[in-house]
């Protein structure tokens, strides 16, 4: 069955409809202290969804003495692991039980298809969550052997605080999830500042975190723009952490923000310009469909998009006619719509990019064999809409290889053997993702050691589990998202000294 945008879930309308959405601050929904609101859009029709409430300085500072009050006196932080524990399972069962109204509201804010918001957006978020329910009794210290008579020494890890939690608009809930449920399990409380292009779950998600019992103020979210809001909260002086998604370029002004505030605790998730891999020796069926789904997935709006296919010589030819097949295959149009394959790019400025790179790249000697430009079609000339698009004959070299495009758009680069394509791999500011296809397992081993990446798939692209780190050497970022990892950013060691001789 083939839904259409008319079969909005009577949920999901009840949601959006009542008036502006409001900002979350110690338990309490309320406008924003300047009375303000802005709108967000269906980005499939240009249609406006809903008016926000726009929080901005004033906002985050009544939000961050919500979460510092909620850290330093309220019960969070004081409660056993286990009630905690039980408090973020809770909540994951709200959003499994929401997870329609869930995937609409990412559907409609973002663009991307139902399908892929179902399975992967809420459906990854409530594992998330459950998989972080697990921590709280399991966050220990240690005893440890000083070389000091008649000392007992032992470490205690405890919550580093207030945090800061900035996120982007390509997985809206995810991100958050990522950033919202470590933070939870090690005992802090939040501020989470959603995208001003997707509000609208991260509002949904602070709800159920109250309906789950977590006590107010522990989350607050605050719906505003990054200049304003995002720029306050990185600022702040009773910030203890700030946690951020996104451009590399909004990454350097956090760091700065916080060196010049309190010197609070950074972790940066930012940009990537992965490599994927195709050695000749692969099996050739697996890596050509593997080298266009890691670009194409969320219409390439993704950090780790393999938008970096390296070819072996030989196979080159083909293996970029093959992605260039399965692009002009994929089929463009509304997220709503159940048999879509690629969905609409985020915003006017996000399909403005896009189409600036895809001019680019002629201009650069690459030559577009497929896609190139906006989707054709009357009903998509409203959204934003562009063509899965394979730019061949690339080098690495190339401004469309080098630099972040966020779009459906790969260069596809021949490689002559390993040396050849390490060096080219690695020749890049960013560090995040990398895949490799062969047969040949000590070949695969060894360039996944070369290669300068926070994770390497082999034979496979793409997947993230929350038990697995996940995170970016270089200018891909600082620290590590996922599995004891996050539970370290959230964390701070503190060592204890006991005397034990008698006096
Ligand atoms: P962005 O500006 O880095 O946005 C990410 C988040 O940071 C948003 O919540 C944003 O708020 C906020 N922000 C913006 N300026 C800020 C500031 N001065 N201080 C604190 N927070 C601030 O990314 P974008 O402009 O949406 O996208 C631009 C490019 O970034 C993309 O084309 C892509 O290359 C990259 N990107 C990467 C990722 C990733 O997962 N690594 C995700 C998204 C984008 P507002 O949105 O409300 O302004
Ligand atoms: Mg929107």
């Amino acid at each position: 069955m083939v839904m259409t945008a008319r079969e909005v879930d009577p949920r999901v309308q009840a949601f959006l409809g009542g008036g502006p959405k409001r900002l979350l601050i110690g338990g309490d929904f309320v406008e924003a202290a300047s009375g303000k609101t802005f709108a967000t859009h269906d980005p499939a029709t240009g249609d406006r969804l809903a008016e926000v409430a726009e929080g901005d300085a004033a906002d985050i500072d009544r939000a961050v003495q919500a979460a510092r009050r909620a850290f330093d006196g309220g019960p969070w932080p004081a409660m056993t692991a286990a009630e905690r524990s039980r408090l973020i399972w809770r909540l994951a069962d709200l959003i499994e039980e929401r997870s329609e109204v869930f995937a609409q509201l990412e559907t409609l804010d973002n663009g991307k298809p139902l399908t892929v918001a179902r399975r992967d957006d809420v459906g990854g978020t409530v594992e998330y969550f459950r998989y972080y329910a697990g921590w709280p009794t399991k966050i220990e210290g240690a005893t440890v052997p000083v070389s000091v008579a008649d000392t007992f020494a032992y470490t205690l890890r405890q919550p580093v605080g207030v945090c800061g939690q900035i996120v982007p608009w390509n997985y809206p809930l995810m991100m958050a999830a990522w950033k919202v449920a470590p933070a939870l399990a090690a005992g802090c409380t939040v501020v989470l500042k959603p995208a001003e292009q997707t509000p609208l779950s991260a509002i949904l998600l602070g709800e159920l975190c109250l309906e789950a019992g977590i006590p107010p103020g522990v989350v607050n979210v605050v719906t505003g723009y990054g200049e304003t809001a995002g720029a306050a909260l990185a600022a702040h002086p009773h910030v203890d952490k700030v946690a951020f998604t996104g451009s590399s370029e909004v990454g350097r002004l956090i760091l700065r923000a916080a060196s010049q505030s309190n010197l609070k605790k950074v972790s940066l998730e930012l940009g990537g310009k992965s490599p994927n891999i195709v050695f000749a020796d692969a099996d050739m069926d697996a890596a050509r469909e593997g080298a266009a789904a890691g670009i194409f997935y969320n219409m390439g709006q993704d950090c780790t998009a393999g938008s970096r296919v390296f070819v072996e010589h030989g196979i080159y030819d083909d293996v970029a006619q093959f992605i260039a097949d399965q692009a002009a295959k994929l089929r463009v149009g509304p997220g709503f719509d159940e048999a879509t394959e690629i969905g609409p790019l985020v915003s006017q400025e996000q399909l403005d990019r896009v189409l600036g790179y895809i001019e680019l790249g002629p201009g650069e000697g690459a030559r577009i064999l497929s896609g190139g430009g906006r989707a054709e079609g009357a009903e998509l000339q409203k959204g934003f809409f562009v063509k899965p698009t394979v730019l061949a004959n690339a080098r690495n070299d190339m401004r469309v290889a080098q630099e972040e495009i966020f779009g459906p758009v790969v260069s596809v680069i021949p490689f002559r053997d390993v040396e050849d394509v390490v060096r080219q791999g690695n020749d890049i500011a960013y560090g995040l993702g990398a895949g490799i296809w062969t047969k040949n397992l000590a070949k695969a081993h060894r360039v996944a050691s070369a290669l300068r990446a926070g994770t390497v798939w082999v034979n496979t692209y793409g997947a993230t589990d929350a038990a697995l780190p996940f995170g970016g050497f270089k200018e891909s970022g600082h620290g590590r998202e996922m599995g004891f990892e996050a539970i370290h950013l959230y964390t701070e060691v503190k060592s204890v000294w006991v005397n034990l001789a008698e006096s």
